[in-house]
């Protein structure tokens, strides 16, 4: 019903939709759908004919957060105010604000896990709404895998927080349970909710890849930071989708130096395609984005190498997105960088600048440290 009006109200326009109705504009609220505002009170009052016969004029009802809002809200709907942030900044200022309970001085992880997977099928637009029986399996095993030990799979937990933290919906059930004690599984289990992320949610993170890096790269380095973190983002299916050119071609003199294929796999990995994404394949030294033919190019650092004698991890804080040339002076020494992440040109002694930086990608400077170690 809220569509329908919704669709009226295009079909119209604001003036002749809020006149036929007899609403005055907006002055706070909005519902935020498609990218589009519209007046709350008025939308509200229009859906309401598909349950009580007839549209409520303005006079019948108050608008606003706890009447017209609340409800919109459990429909899956956005409402905003003229203040409020953009969606982007509202859910990422969400994604850093998760309420986790902590054990052994350490953040649970079943609302990151359960958001991590919910990312992935929003990448792949796959269905926003699925039943509990699926939720609850697919939760299940990703707790079992990744979460801390001896933390028990118990999926509606970070079903309900996220549900009552505004993120996620149960559009069939306007008051879930809250998310403690023992009663929300038999609940669950009693109603088979379909659930899934909140319609605003969803439709930002379909559309807007940047802000979806954003989030995982948060959710990596806030609760993951000794976990396989590839493993991780291909098992939510977040390891394929950042496509990009292949690499250029070797210089034809070397060609012994033509990679192989470990280390493709190591230096394409889907975590360092994520910051890469996450940078916009801009050089985090010298700030060149390269372009190819089929788009832009950058490569994955890392900054304390994988495998022996070094023994580094392929984790966000241990990865640098450079151009090729500079990851070829960082890997050879040519290039240290302070802790401040001042870039040192170590054949002159000089700076040559401060490392770009973007939110969400944050270096370990352990790693930094141990680079400049071996030069
Ligand atoms: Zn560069």
């Amino acid at each position: 019903m809220v569509l329908t009006a919704i669709e009226e109200y295009d079909q119209l326009g604001r003036d002749a939709f809020l006149e036929r109705y007899g609403y005055r504009e907006a002055r706070d609220y909005f519902i935020l759908h498609n990218g589009r505002q519209y007046d709350s009170k008025a939308i509200a009052g229009v859906a309401h004919r598909g349950i009580g016969g007839r549209p409520l004029h303005a006079s019948e009802f108050s608008g606003g957060a706890a009447t017209v809002g609340k409800v919109l809200g459990h429909l899956g709907f956005l409402l905003t105010s003229r203040q409020d942030a953009p969606p982007a900044e509202a859910f990422l200022e969400k994604i850093r604000n998760l309420d986790t309970a902590v054990s052994n001085g350490r953040p649970k992880r079943h609302q990151p896990l359960t958001l991590l997977w919910a990312l992935g099928r929003a990448a792949h637009r796959a269905e926003r709404l699925i039943p509990w029986n699926a939720t609850r399996a697919e939760i299940s095993a990703l707790i079992r895998e990744f979460g801390l030990e001896g933390d028990r799979p118990t999926p509606e937990y970070p079903v309900l927080k996220l549900t009552h933290f505004g993120l996620w919906t149960l559009p069939d059930h306007p008051e879930p349970p809250r998310p403690s004690g023992s009663p929300p599984l038999g609940w669950m289990s009693r109603n088979q909710p379909i659930s899934g992320l909140r319609e605003w949610v969803y439709d930002l993170l379909t559309e807007d890849q940047a802000v979806r890096s954003q989030a995982t790269a948060c959710l990596l380095s806030t609760y993951f930071q000794d976990v396989d973190q590839n493993a991780l983002l291909i098992r939510v299916g977040l390891g394929d989708i950042n496509d990009e050119p292949l690499p250029p071609p070797d210089d034809a003199r070397t060609p012994e130096r033509r990679p192989t294929t470990a280390m493709r796999i190591v230096r394409d990995s889907a975590l360092s395609l994520l910051i890469k994404t996450l940078h916009d394949h801009t050089c985090q030294i010298c700030g060149v984005r390269l372009l190819l033919p089929n788009g832009p190019y950058a490569e994955g650092a890392h900054i304390r190498p994988l495998g022996g004698p070094h023994d580094g991890h392929d984790v966000a804080g241990n990865l640098l997105c450079l151009c090729p040339n500079d990851h070829v002076l960082f890997d050879q020494g040519a290039i240290t960088i302070k802790d401040d992440l001042t870039v040192i040109n170590r054949l002159t002694g000089e700076p040559r600048g401060t490392l770009r930086t973007v939110p969400g990608h944050d270096i370990d400077p352990q790693h930094l440290a141990y680079h400049r170690s071996l030069y």
